[in-house]
């Protein structure tokens, strides 16, 4: 069934790469170097010490509080959280970019012309998150062919960088944000040449067209939202570098108020250029010099080279697809770890959850069903190991991806999971390759900003595209009215362990950076999406969205409860409750012998799901995105 869908849609599921690979049981017991505590692996295997690491639970991005109000509520009637539509649907992370996506499939434009539409608005009024200044996954739909195409438009590492690029003369490894702030961090971009590639082949809108909104927003002015303030101000060293703190910030040196109508007549200006030359003038032109200029002379330089921009390129890869119960959820693979992960956590519950259907109806969530928020973390904690451990880019390292998603292996892990309490000790499977040996489990340290957006066409056609500049307000470097990524703090700051093995996320000239993001689609049995979602959120991305797919696919709960829902998760550290969750929770997750801590959850699931012949879309309430659609 497997390999006639692959043949028939030009899916590869599981995608195959073409060398041995072997799986040891051994990799069920646990590995010493390699297990979930890190900090006692880092003492054991690394031969770099690493303050990056230790950074990793800090809340060095604090985001504003979570505020969950319901989706249900009055106080959200009129702000465009759900909508329900028969023809088309955009649901992303501000109601400028709503706008936008809206007008043009209203238009007659495609789902893609849509979310190009939206992309440059987004880099202008959710500036600290996405723009063309960094990076992004897109799955694409097309419904008339009936073909899944994942466009890869993540950031490439300088060819001049090595694996030593975050780590200093004495042999330690930067501190989080000297590394972060900077020309250091920054990757090519690739947002604009993947839109272009995506466009090329689906666009139906002219290309200039797409940009209309944008420049007129940035040119009229648009309202500095709360959210925005609010990072701004919260957000460490936002004002590190001239520009962006000239833009952000008033002539007092304060953050931006709140309903100050904020203009950027230098974005505008760069979106004219693009709307007009595409993307030559960004890889080839006036703008790729800029951007080399202002890396190159930062105090904190980077390698970035002409060269690097001439050759970049978006690569069109196989998405990753598992059939889990009777759909087939599909996602990013490497070297996004989104969707392995996704899909061995949900593969994993597909073994505990032995018969869903008796819980259909039932089911009201994690807080109600402490045995199922059980389950959730502990396959996610099985699942993150071997994901940091195993994920790169594929175009440097062979990925064991076939092997990690593979049936067996997953009942195989789902047997170490217990009904009673946690597991002790959580290791990778082992995997030997024969060209690399085993890679040692090495985290690197992304944190929350980016951006989610479904969208939903007349003709059919779906995309699901997170976008990001890596951490809020990426590198702080502006150029050309756009903030340029730190994407490249995305790379493991240690290449290589004390026994010398290497780490499959370590730097590497060319090489893209493993990411988290997430962009979902799921099918029926027929081949209709009936599922569109992602988030921002670093790491904690995949456990967001693995948890929705988790309700609704296996509960059927109802998507707008889930989305709400409150998250409790763990990607591989400690186990996160979202404020506001009853202490009885609490209290019931530590009975069992879970070490739970509060922590404020900032979700962006911006999700559209089929019923019947209809459309719904929801954004997630923690954010201030929207949905719209006819
Ligand atoms: N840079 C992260 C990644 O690519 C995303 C960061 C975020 O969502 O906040 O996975």
């Amino acid at each position: 069934m497997f390999t006639l869908l692959a043949k028939r849609y030009g899916v590869v599921l599981l995608s195959t790469l073409g060398f041995f690979t072997l799986l040891t049981l051994s990799a069920l017991s646990a590995l010493s170097g390699c297990t979930e505590n890190t900090s006692s692996a880092n003492a054991d295997a690394i031969v770099i010490s690493s303050s990056a690491n230790e950074s990793q639970d800090k809340d060095l991005a604090p985001e504003p509080e979570s505020k969950i109000v319901s989706l249900y509520s009055d106080q959200l009637t009129d702000t465009n959280k759900i909508a329900q539509g028969k023809k088309f649907m955009a649901v992303t992370a501000n109601p400028h970019a709503t706008e936008a996506a809206y007008a043009v499939l209203e238009k007659g434009g495609s789902a893609i012309d849509a979310a190009i539409a939206a992309q440059m608005v987004l880099g202008l009024v959710e500036p600290q998150s996405s723009g063309i200044g960094g990076g992004a996954f897109m799955l694409y739909w097309d419904a008339n062919e009936k073909k899944l195409i994942a466009y890869d438009g993540r950031e490439v590492a300088p060819m001049a960088a090595d694996e030593n690029l975050f780590v200093g003369q004495d042999g330690q490894t930067d501190k989080f944000f000297d590394a972060v702030i900077g020309g250091k961090s920054v990757g090519v971009p690739g947002v604009i040449k993947m839109l272009e590639d995506a466009h090329t082949e689906y666009g139906m809108a002219s290309w200039a067209s797409l940009f209309d909104d944008a420049i007129a927003l940035a040119t009229n002015g648009f309202t500095v939202s709360e959210r925005l303030h609010t990072l701004i101000k919260a957000v460490p060293k936002v004002d590190d570098r001239e520009r962006i703190a000239d833009y952000l910030f008033d002539d007092n040196g304060k953050p931006l108020a709140v309903g100050h109508i904020l203009k950027n007549t230098e974005y505008a200006q760069t979106l004219k250029v693009l709307a007009v030359n595409g993307s030559g003038t960004f890889y080839q032109g006036q703008l790729a010099q800029q951007i080399v200029a202002a890396t190159k002379e930062d105090k904190n330089a980077g390698e970035l080279s002409l060269s690097d921009f001439v050759q970049y390129q978006a690569v069109q890869r196989p998405a990753l697809c598992k059939k889990i119960l009777t759909y087939r959820v599909c996602g990013m693979g490497p070297p996004s770890s989104g969707a392995s992960t996704t899909l061995a956590i949900l593969g994993v519950l597909e073994n505990l959850i032995s018969n869903p259907e008796a819980q259909r109806g039932h089911y009201q969530g994690m807080e109600q069903d402490i045995l199922s928020a059980h389950y959730f973390v502990e396959a996610s904690r099985l699942a993150f190991a071997d994901r940091n451990t195993y994920i790169a880019d594929p175009d440097f390292i062979h990925v064991p991806v076939s092997q990690l998603l593979d049936d067996d292996y997953l009942q195989l892990r789902s047997q170490l999971i217990s009904s009673d309490q946690p597991m002790t000790e959580v290791a990778a499977g082992e995997f030997i390759t024969p060209d690399v040996g085993q890679y040692l489990m090495q985290p690197s340290p992304e944190l929350v900003s980016t951006t989610h957006l479904s969208i939903v066409d007349q003709y059919g056609n779906v995309v699901s595209m997170t976008s990001s500049i890596e951490t809020a307000f990426g590198s702080r470097l502006m150029v050309g009215g756009f903030i340029l990524n730190n994407q490249l703090t995305d790379f493991s700051f240690v290449p290589r362990h004390a026994d010398k093995t290497l780490v499959a996320n370590r730097v590497q000239g060319g090489k893209r950076p493993r990411s988290s993001m997430s962009p979902m689609i799921v099918f029926n049995q027929d081949d209709q999406p009936l599922l569109i979602i992602g988030s921002p959120g670093g790491k904690k991305i995949i456990p967001y969205v693995a948890r929705v797919l988790y309700e609704v696919l296996f509960f059927d709960s109802a998507l707008i409860s889930s989305i709400e829902q409150p998250h409790i998760l763990n990607t591989g550290r400690q186990l996160e409750i979202e404020k506001g969750v009853g202490k009885n929770v609490f209290d019931a997750l530590e009975a069992m012998g879970h070490k739970p801590v509060y922590k404020s959850q900032t979700s962006g699931l911006h999700a559209i799901s089929r019923h019947n012949n209809e459309w719904l879309g929801v954004a997630d309430p923690r954010r201030e995105g929207t949905a719209k659609g006819n």
